[in-house]
């Protein structure tokens, strides 16, 4: 990023990462042909359209109707096996729903822009994404020597099973207003309040394209593939459910990542060892009654006060400690001036470096909005809506997959074990999986930023997603290689 600032100084109004990143000029179009096996540029072309089209429809958490929409019907192009509505999540997991006024709202949205009323149907209440499956030419019968197999090879293989791959695309956006930038005119969000600035936008595209290269290989995959699209990560909401369903039991090697993150440069493939903070994400009510605030303030219950000291309190419980943060990051309460608040609604996190920490701290603080509220003789309704683990990638995967950035030319910027340093419920799908016998990898993939995840000029070079493809292709063609 500082390069190109320097390149541009005294360009008024210019951006990261408008020309000095613009797609296909270092990596996927350079002199590099015998580095790209998978990533054509015509595929390179189809998977900057799905970004770009998919950043123009945001869609918040459970509301990825339209995005699912057109997942789920390229993956059906493609002759994969696809699953909807709710084949993809458990129901009673899914957490952090949306009001059921807000979920008809962006359906009628979805609607309007072309969402067939058929997978409507299947979709509604907030049943959004999508996974495809496809079942490759043959099997392990013949017995490969599984430790010469590539990235997936050595995880045990009953005699005679297909082995399992699957990867993980989440599909989210935010709330967040988009800013006009000079490089984002052609693309920029539709959805008025609501924007991609995350790179989930990126992530979906990667896995259509993907999904093509698999497509084309199909024959030589001895197992199944699945690619899992999964909706609201933002918040940590939705993998819980995407696991309950059972997705993931089965699975061998699971493979999933993110642009950016700690990974700033082009060229950087970094397998997160750790780092991952667990978090827990609650919403509080604080029910008290109303009365009139000078005539008769001892008949109310204050629900207002008891939530703010709550707030306060909250903070207090992590002050001089290690590992552990808490945030009341959202506070409404109160109908007037003059009455003594009825309701108050904070939505609160907590996070720890360790799973422990954080289920002690989350412990902690429902206790605090507990004391808070005898206090003042509030009830308090504390609600779990979102949750993540720590995780680690298996450290044999994270070595095998060195082999694939060596044969695209970039083995200097790989990293086997590097910190994530934010929460991501993916942790909960790999925990899945190792906790059955199958490995996992989580990868950060470099690019320049235009500014920071969740800001509302965030945006990345496209080329990211070209790397992310033949890398993911390489380590899924690797683990089905004979
Ligand atoms: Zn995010
Ligand atoms: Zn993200």
């Amino acid at each position: 990023m500082e390069d190109c600032r320097q390149e541009r100084a005294g360009r008024a109004n210019v951006l990261c990462p408008a020309e000095c990143t613009r797609p296909g000029t270092r990596f996927m179009r350079a002199d590099s042909a015998s580095s790209i096996r998978y990533v054509t540029p015509d595929l390179y072309d189809r998977i900057k359209g799905y970004r770009e089209e998919f950043h123009r429809y945001p869609e918040i958490s459970w509301t990825e109707y339209r995005t699912s929409w057109q997942i789920a019907k390229r993956l059906r192009e493609l002759g994969y096996e696809v699953f909807i509505g709710a084949d993809v999540c458990e129901e009673t997991t899914r957490m952090g729903l949306p009001s059921s006024e807000f979920l008809q709202e962006c359906e009628r949205r979805a609607r309007a822009e072309g969402v067939p009323e058929e997978m409507m149907r299947q979709m509604s209440g907030g049943r959004t994404g999508v996974v495809g499956v496809l079942k490759g030419g043959s099997s392990h019968e013949s017995g490969g020597d599984a430790d010469t197999a590539g990235t997936g090879g050595g995880f045990a293989k009953e005699s005679g099973r297909k082995c399992v791959v699957a990867l993980r695309f989440d599909i989210d956006a935010l709330t967040i207003e988009e800013e006009r930038t000079d490089y984002n005119a052609d693309y920029r969000s539709l959805h008025e309040g609501t924007m991609h600035a995350c790179g989930h936008d990126g992530h979906a595209a990667a896995g259509l394209g993907l999904a093509e290269v698999l497509a084309i290989h199909r024959k030589e995959l001895c197992g199944e593939v699945r690619l899992i699209f999964q909706p609201a990560e933002e918040g940590c909401h939705g993998a819980a459910a995407i696991v309950d369903k059972g997705w993931l039991d089965d699975v061998d090697l699971f493979l999933s990542g993110h642009i950016g993150i700690s990974c700033r440069k082009p060229g950087e493939i970094a397998a997160c060892s750790g780092g991952f903070l667990a978090t827990s994400k609650l919403n509080f009510h604080f029910k008290g009654k109303s009365a009139h605030a000078g005539k008769a303030p001892g008949e109310g219950r204050n629900a207002l006060l008891a939530a703010a000291k709550f707030t306060v309190d909250a903070y207090d419980l992590v002050r001089g400690r290690e590992g552990v943060l808490v945030n009341v990051g959202k506070f409404v309460g109160g109908s007037g001036r003059n009455i003594i608040a009825a309701d108050a609604w904070l939505e609160a996190e907590t996070r720890g470096a360790t799973q422990t920490q954080n289920q002690d701290l989350c412990g902690q603080v429902i206790e605090t909005a507990q004391d808070a509220g005898r206090r003042y003789g509030v009830e308090v309704e504390a609600i779990k809506i979102g949750e993540a683990g720590t995780g680690s990638s298996s450290p044999r995967i994270a070595r095998a997959c060195k082999a694939h950035a060596r044969e695209m030319g970039m083995e200097a910027g790989y990293q086997e074990a590097a910190d994530f340093g934010a929460s991501e419920d993916v942790t909960l799908m790999m925990e899945r999986v190792q906790g059955r016998g199958g490995e996992a990898a989580f990868f950060m993939f470099g690019t320049l930023l235009g500014a920071e995840h969740h800001h509302g000029a965030f945006d990345f070079d496209t080329e990211v997603l070209g790397v992310m493809v033949e890398f993911y292709a390489r380590a899924v063609m690797g683990t089905f290689a004979r």
